[in-house]
């Protein structure tokens, strides 16, 4: 049954098993009908689907697995969520993740971890680490994440399952609760790379209700995915990125890039090497553009506005205090750490230094990926530079946390898609391949994803 009976995933925080059953029904009776409305259903339709507690839907509970919202239901659904039941997806329920999405482990969930179903004192990666779980354990068939630096494709990497981060502005974020905006994407996390395809064509497109939506059609995906399962990459050019390899790499999620590599040169493609000399500062700008923009996101969430109200237990009731009351109740620890970082690095006097440092920086990123995509189609990198980690390796230590998201933070700095798919296991764990490719070119991901596969 879903939510892993005895072996305690912990992948949802809200089972929607009513409406889902409700949705597959209608689905089996138009199907049985046959005739002009069966032949119009959506390839997915039938298909369930779990979302991550971080995009709002009607008739569930919406958490981002804080305190802060608990309970809460949104009275609007995302364009996502708006597209997944025009399709007559049957929506499994809500999924686990990191607390508004910050962390790589699910650890920092206010509603407990969850687990890796390959080894259950593992953690599932984060924050999607519900999503990943829940495809990985077969609890569900596909799931939706938001990746603001590698949430969907660090947990798909740690699990053996596929994630891929769109363009920025190709799939709408209207109704995925902001972390960091310049930086989130909703995207797929599947099991092939085939079902992201179809799903990420469904969620894809132009929306009006986003201003950082792209104005164009959706590419070919399905069409990309398929190609690539002829197994043929001849003429595509594949970038080793220097600086994403060797040193800080577990020497068996190495191997197995390597390996992944001499199968990509098997089906024709070429292999190059390329340098992004600029990529060693990313990870230091990553965490000050990020919290920025968490600091500015999150004070909404103060009790008045949004957010659980929470009084002070003694004293006057003023404002201040009772917007501290309710954020010291309603936000975990990691939480009130980035929008401290944040609102320092905006603070007068910091702010050159810190925010518009860090800004010139991401410049620099995106133009070493220019410069990289002049010699290769696509980049190839370790997704992450170790397999799935015990619980509590590296809770008590935020920078080992952050030092995971080394390979996965550029592309969230420049706007590139990025995609993660299986390479294989590392004592008996998996590891992930990232793919990249530049900005409006999905489709080459699903190319080469699904000729490794
Ligand atoms: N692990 C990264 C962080 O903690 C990524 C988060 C995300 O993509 N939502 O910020």
């Amino acid at each position: 049954g879903i939510d892993g009976g005895e072996r305690g995933l912990n992948a949802f925080l809200h089972v929607n098993a009513e409406e889902a059953l409700a949705v597959a029904a209608e689905v089996d009776e138009i199907r049985a009908a046959g005739g002009a409305e069966a032949e119009a259903l959506h390839p997915l339709a039938g298909v369930p689907i779990a979302i991550k507690d971080l995009i709002v839907t009607v008739g569930q509970p919406t958490t981002a697995a804080s305190k802060m919202l608990e309970g809460w239901m949104s009275p609007y659904d995302a364009t996502v969520i708006e597209k997944i039941r025009a399709a007559r997806m049957p929506m499994l329920g809500k999924t686990n993740l990191d607390e508004f999405a910050m962390g790589s482990s699910t650890e920092h969930s206010a509603y407990g971890i969850t687990r890796n179903p390959w080894d259950l004192g593992r953690i599932p990666g984060g924050s999607g680490g519900g999503s990943a779980a829940a495809v990985a354990g077969f609890e569900a068939p596909l799931a939706l994440g938001t990746d603001t630096g590698g949430s969907i494709r660090q947990p798909g990497a740690v699990t053996g399952t596929v994630g891929v981060k769109p363009t920025y502005g190709g799939v709408s974020r209207y109704g995925a609760i902001a972390m960091a905006s310049s930086l989130d994407q909703i995207g797929p996390v599947t099991r092939t790379v085939l079902d992201a395809a179809y799903l990420h064509e469904l969620i894809g497109g132009h929306d009006p209700k986003d201003s950082t939506s792209l104005n164009e059609p959706v590419p070919a995906l399905v069409e990309a995915a398929k190609q690539g399962l002829t197994g043929d990459l001849s003429g595509v050019r594949v970038g080793i990125v220097k600086e994403l390899t060797g040193e800080g790499y577990q020497a068996g999620v190495q191997e197995r890039f390597n390996e992944s590599v001499e199968v990509l040169r098997a089906a024709g493609a070429e292999i190059v090497e390329v340098s992004c000399p600029n990529f060693k500062y990313a990870l230091g700008a990553y965490y000050l553009i990020m919290p920025s923009e968490v600091s500015s996101n999150l004070a909404k969430f103060d009790g008045v506005r949004y957010g659980q109200r929470v009084l002070p237990e003694e004293g006057p009731l003023t404002i201040e205090r009772v917007m501290g009351a309710t954020r010291a109740a309603g936000f975990g620890d990691e939480v009130k750490r980035r929008i401290i970082l944040g609102t320092y690095a905006l603070s007068a006097g910091y702010y050159d230094a810190y925010y518009g440092s860090a800004q010139k920086v991401r410049t620099l990123i995106q133009r070493d990926f220019d410069a990289a995509f002049e010699q290769a189609d696509v980049l190839i990198s370790p997704t992450s530079p170790n397999v799935a980690f015990e619980f509590g390796a590296k809770s008590d230590d935020p920078l080992a946390m952050y030092l995971n998201d080394v390979a996965t933070i550029p592309a969230n700095m420049a706007g590139i898609p990025g995609i993660s798919v299986p390479g294989g296991l590392s004592e008996g764990l998996p590891v992930g391949i990232q793919f990249l490719a530049p900005a409006r070119e999905d489709a080459r991901l699903y190319r080469v994803g699904a000729a490794l596969e």
